[in-house]
């Protein structure tokens, strides 16, 4: 493999360099290129002058999704209109969609970083990658299609679902590498399984976006692809930051690896808005380091995530950050610690006879705040065991999240379930 995408620092002050300079690139830009940059900026008594090292980056106004969907149709537009060459689009299902505006040169940027998510993969030039995501206003497959091609492999396009063309594909073409969401994978091992072709397919990695997924879900897939369970990789990705291809976790799944010399990650508090310390859960706030077309500030994401310190094994320079956990705005206080349901669940997913059906309610009784945790015994659970079980909830509850709370273990299907997103806190502490 001759050409590498890997970045050209070599050291945290290398990186901390480069992102200093992108990072007063990007404010210069903005003021010059966006009266919304511009005005906000102003509004916050900054101009591009007073970027002078990277911790100014506290200073600078904040973006949310709701600024975004205030300026539809170009939002954060910072270059005139004859240097775009592309848009793309969340899926948005409420409101206005986010349609975010590439330059020339922010496509080019993609590629590369995405090439980055191959080479990180560890792909090499004969890899056949077969690219099962949705083409169109969605960022995804254009994506993982320029990636390959930048890199330097094979892409076979085929998009999303046809589930006989793709085995049909995958036997024909020898894929190497199958890109697609967790659920169509799991759909794809079972379709190989059952018209008993392991032995006709020769592939060795799966990359999977934008979905959660449970180790037990990656260890059905390897078993039934008789790949190893370290070759399924995660991409994450939204269309604000260019789209998927902007970090990668690497073989030894300890944490995504992001491109940090494109962007900066902070993990803020998203109550007050302060850094969270490393290795502590808070909302991922990103900035763009070389966007022109609509440039990232601050860019609340309301997504929860947190820096995972130190080096990986892999020696990469990259830093990591974790999987995401959950939205920001689910978080609740509680005795002066931020708690996100996400934090109860992973408590409970790995706590033997419960089910992941779960209410917190939060009460004031003379001055004092109290948590109450209700969770559903699993279906076949043993009612005889409640008492055994909601201590050991309460012991990891203390352990882990660092909070105590009572835990009321109920029937499975008591507690209430509604049409959409579970409502899962019912806080009654009044204001
Ligand atoms: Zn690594």
């Amino acid at each position: 493999m001759g050409k590498t995408f890997m970045p050209t620092y070599k050291t945290d002050e290398e990186l901390k360099a480069l992102q200093l300079e992108g990072l007063k690139w990007t404010v210069n830009h903005v003021w010059n290129g966006s009266d919304f940059y511009r005005e906000r900026l102003k509004a916050a008594g900054v101009t591009p002058d007073d970027i002078k090292s990277l911790d100014d980056i506290r200073r600078l106004p904040m973006v949310t999704a709701y600024d975004l969907r205030d300026q539809y149709p170009f939002p954060l537009r910072s270059v005139p209109f004859e240097k775009l060459v592309r848009i793309h689009a969340s899926s948005g299902t409420t409101g206005k969609r986010k349609v975010m505006a590439y330059t020339a040169k922010d496509i080019a940027d993609w590629r590369t970083m995405f090439a980055r998510v191959y080479e990180m993969a560890g792909c090499d030039e004969l890899d056949r990658v077969q690219i099962a995501v949705g083409y169109g206003l969605w960022t995804a497959g254009v994506g993982f299609q320029a990636g390959v091609e930048e890199f330097g492999a094979m892409a076979i396009p085929i998009g999303p679902g046809n589930l006989d063309m793709q085995v049909e594909f995958l036997m024909d073409m020898e894929t190497t590498v199958f890109c697609c969401t967790a659920s169509m994978a799991l759909l794809l091992a079972e379709q190989v399984e059952q018209r008993g072709i392991l032995d006709k397919i020769k592939l060795r990695k799966v990359i999977l976006g934008s979905e959660r997924h449970s180790p037990a879900m990656d260890q059905r897939i390897a078993e039934l692809l008789n790949i190893p369970v370290e070759e399924i990789y995660d991409i994450p990705g939204m269309t604000e930051l260019y789209g998927p291809g902007t970090g990668l976790d690497c073989k030894y799944h300890t944490g995504i690896h992001y491109w940090a010399d494109y962007y900066i990650l902070e993990v803020l508090d998203p109550d007050t808005l302060e850094p969270m310390p490393d290795g502590e859960v808070g909302e991922m706030v990103v900035t763009t380091l070389r966007k022109e077309g609509a440039p990232l500030l601050r860019y609340r994401t309301r997504d929860l995530t947190r820096v995972i310190p130190g080096t990986c094994e892999c020696g990469s320079v990259l830093p990591r950050h974790d999987k995401l956990e959950g939205r920001s705005d689910d978080m609740f206080i509680f005795r002066a610690v931020n708690i996100y349901p996400g934090q109860i669940e992973h408590v409970l997913v790995n706590t033997p006879g419960v089910s992941s059906e779960y209410n917190v309610i939060l009460d004031r009784r003379e001055g004092k705040d109290f948590m109450t945790i209700m969770v559903e015994r699993d279906p076949d659970g043993d009612a005889s065991k409640d008492k055994e079980t909601s201590k050991t909830i309460e012991k990891r509850v203390k352990a882990e999240i660092m909070c105590s709370g009572d835990v009321e273990i109920v029937d499975y299907g008591s507690l209430p379930r509604s049409e959409r997103k579970s409502k899962r806190v019912y806080d009654n502490r009044g204001q």
